[in-house]
This record gives structure tokens, C-alpha cells and sequence, in this order.
């Protein structure tokens, strides 16, 4: 049968977006590492033929083409060098990929190298000022989990923002690390977006932190931060339900971030079924909402969400399948600024 269409549904709770600007459409995805997906998943209902690299690269590929995001943030991409980089530059990204220090995937026959975090911005539309990339620290230690955040300038209208794109620790049992490994993220992020531009915090803040600002100190604190930084947009697969204590810790944080697939609700508060669904041979089926994207709520604003497909379209045997190549579905989004560009960027 041919492949189901998935449609836009635009939240119609939100203000009149500005029609002088273009929406960032944004894509997080985790493509299932060809190394895992062939040698350590052990997905029992899919057709060894669907997890063939020669074809299912193809079918990646043809996915991102199809919704054409501005920003596109992977993980557990193995074919970077060899695939992902050069195809999408050739088709005008420019990418950052941060492999993971012990790749699991470097355990299995064959392997193409280590899997890791992507982040693609179109070179058309945005100007990368920044990149850093992050790894992980949980109680101190440093992690095998890394994240990429690149701050990039909008070429029209000159505005800034930041973008990251992590993967955390799979698996029940690790949620404590998980939660630690948010918290290292989010306060690189602080960090990260409040040291980029102060000048917007003296543009965008009241008289306090103006005085901040003037004094050198700009600091963080409880309903400073997510209306002084640049506003930031975190993808990534968190491994984690909402009723994790990361999730609950993003959700919470002084960078004002909300979760963007929330919108596809009835009541505009709840998160999606699913975002990942399979059948290992080991575990059996699991259904789970683990992958996110997270945006600052003040400063953007969310024009389109893409619908996810239903159980049927997903069909009996879960996925990755012959029409889904990973077993993580895509989410992707539009958002636009809030308010207006500042006259003086
Ligand atoms: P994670 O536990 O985060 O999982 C790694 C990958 O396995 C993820 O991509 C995850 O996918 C997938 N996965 C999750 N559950 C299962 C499952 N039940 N069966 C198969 N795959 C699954 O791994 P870590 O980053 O902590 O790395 C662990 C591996 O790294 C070890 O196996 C070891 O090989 C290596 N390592 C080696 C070290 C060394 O000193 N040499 C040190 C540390 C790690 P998803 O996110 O989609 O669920
Ligand atoms: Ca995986």
C-alpha cells in the first residue's frame, strides 16, 4: 500500500503570526543507527530487507526531503561522512556531527563508526555564529551521552537563536542519570544563551536587567533568564516519558521552555501516545513517548505541528518497517518569533 500522508495541524489558540516572516520549520529524528538496527536491536517483526542501508538511506532521505525543515537534529547517526553530510550539503545544509565517546555501535561486526548527534541548518536562511560540542556530565562525571548547540543568526531579518540536538541514556533503570545529564544540559544552555548576545538582554530587558547587563553581570534567575538569552529550541530523544523527573526538569526550568508536540493535543496540554514503537526480540513490544522538542514559550511561537500516524497506519508489526525506516517517528514543526524583529539588529 502506498505511504500514508501526514498533515500539519496548526494550533489555532495562538496570535495572528507575523506575516513578514517566514517560519522555522524544525525536524528532530532519531534515524536508528544502521549498526544497531542490523547487529543489537534484534527487531524481530521487521523484514531484514527494510533495515538494508542501500534502501532504508533512501527512505531517511525522502523523509527529510519531503517536509524540507530549516533545522534538522538527528541522533544515532553512523552515516555521517559517508552520507548525511555530503547529501545535504549538495542539497544546501551546513551540519555538525558529534559522535559518542564509546558508540555502541562500535561493538558490532562491521560497524561504519560511531553513532552521535547531528544538527543541519539551511545556509540560505541562517548564518552559524557558534557551535560547541557538549558531553554530558551526570554527579560530575562525564557521560557517554553529548549534545550539539549551535547559535545561529536568521540572514534576513539578523535575529539570533540557539539550537541543540542531544540523545539521552536509553533504558528503565537509568532515569536518575537522565535526569542528571538534563540538568548538565540545561545549565550549558544558560550558560550557552545568555553569554551569546547581552546586547539583547539590554534590548529586550526591563531597567533591572539593563543595570545587569551594565554591571557585567548577567546572571541567571527565576524568570530572568528565558526573557534575556537568545531564545533556544532543544530537539532531542530524552529516553524518557513525560513523568520522568527530566522531563519534569526541562518543563520547570528558568529557560521558560515548553514542549511544541503538546499542541497536537485536544487540549493543547498533552503529549503525544508515542513517538517510538517496536518489538525486540528480547523485550517484546514497547510503545513509549521519548523524543521532544522544546522551545522557548515566550519568545517563539508554534504555527504547525505535524501529525503523528495511528496504530493502523503503523500497522501490526510496529516499527521500523518498509514505510517508517526508524523505529522514532519524525516531529517536526513551525515556529515564528513572538514578537517583531528589533529595529536595531
Ligand atoms: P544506551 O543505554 O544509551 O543505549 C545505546 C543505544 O542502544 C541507544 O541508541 C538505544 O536506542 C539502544 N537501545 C536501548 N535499549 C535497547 C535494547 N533493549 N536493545 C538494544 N538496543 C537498545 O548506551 P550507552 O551510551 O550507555 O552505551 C552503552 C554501550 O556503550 C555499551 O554497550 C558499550 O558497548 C559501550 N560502552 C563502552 C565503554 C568502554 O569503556 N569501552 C564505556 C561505556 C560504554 P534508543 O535511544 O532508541 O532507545
Ligand atoms: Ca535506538
Amino acid at each position: 500500500p502506498a505511504r500514508w500522508r501526514r498533515r500539519f495541524m496548526r494550533p489555532h489558540t495562538q496570535a495572528q503570526a507575523h506575516l513578514d516572516q517566514q517560519p522555522i520549520r524544525v525536524m528532530q529524528w532519531n534515524i536508528l543507527a544502521q549498526a544497531l538496527g542490523e547487529g543489537k536491536d534484534g527487531f524481530v517483526r521487521c523484514p531484514p530487507e527494510a533495515l538494508n542501508w542501500a534502501e532504508r538511506k533512501y527512505l531517511i532521505l525522502e523523509e527529510i526531503l519531503t517536509y524540507q525543515p530549516d533545522i534538522l537534529c538527528l541522533q544515532e547517526v553512523d552515516h555521517y561522512y559517508d552520507t548525511f553530510q555530503p547529501v545535504l550539503a549538495s542539497l544546501g545544509y551546513q551540519g555538525s556531527f558529534c559522535p559518542k565517546p564509546w558508540s555502541p555501535c562500535l561493538d558490532v561486526v562491521n560497524n561504519n563508526g560511531p553513532d552521535g548527534c547531528a544538527l543541519f541548518f539551511r545556509r540560505d536562511r541562517f548564518e552559524m555564529l557558534s557551535t560547541s560540542h557538549l558531553r554530558l556530565s551526570a554527579m560530575m562525571l562525564k557521560t557517554n551521552q553529548v549534545a550539539v548547540v549551535s547559535t545561529l543568526r536568521c540572514r534576513e531579518t539578523g535575529r539570533r537563536f540557539c539550537v541543540a540536538v542531544t540523545h539521552l541514556k536509553a533504558r528503565s533503570g537509568w532515569e536518575s542519570l537522565r535526569s542528571a545529564q538534563g540538568r548538565s544540559l540545561l545549565q550549558s544552555l544558560g550558560n550557552i544563551t545568555m553569554e551569546t548576545d547581552p546586547r539583547d538582554a539590554v534590548a529586550r530587558g526591563g531597567e533591572a536587567d539593563r543595570r545587569r547587563v551594565g554591571n557585567g553581570l548577567v546572571v541567571q534567575e527565576e524568570g530572568v533568564a528565558d526573557e534575556a538569552g537568545v531564545p533556544l529550541i532543544v530537539c532531542g530523544d530524552f529516553n524518557a516519558e513525560p513523568w520522568e523527573d527530566v522531563y519534569k526538569r526541562f518543563a520547570s526550568s528558568p529557560l521558560g521552555l515548553d514542549s511544541a508536540y503538546k499542541r497536537l493535543s485536544a487540549d493543547g496540554r498533552t503529549e503525544p501516545p508515542y513517538t517510538s514503537w517496536k518489538i525486540r526480540r528480547s523485550s517484546g513490544e514497547s510503545c513509549h513517548t521519548l523524543d521532544y522538542i522544546w522551545y522557548s514559550h515566550r519568545r517563539f511561537q508554534v504555527d504547525a505541528v505535524l501529525e503523528l500516524p495511528g496504530e493502523e497506519q503503523i500497522g501490526p508489526d510496529r516499527l521500523p518497517s518498509y514505510h517508517y525506516p526508524s523505529d522514532h517517528l519524525s516531529l517536526v514543526c513551525d515556529f515564528s518569533f513572538s514578537e517583531p524583529p528589533q529595529t536595531h539588529r
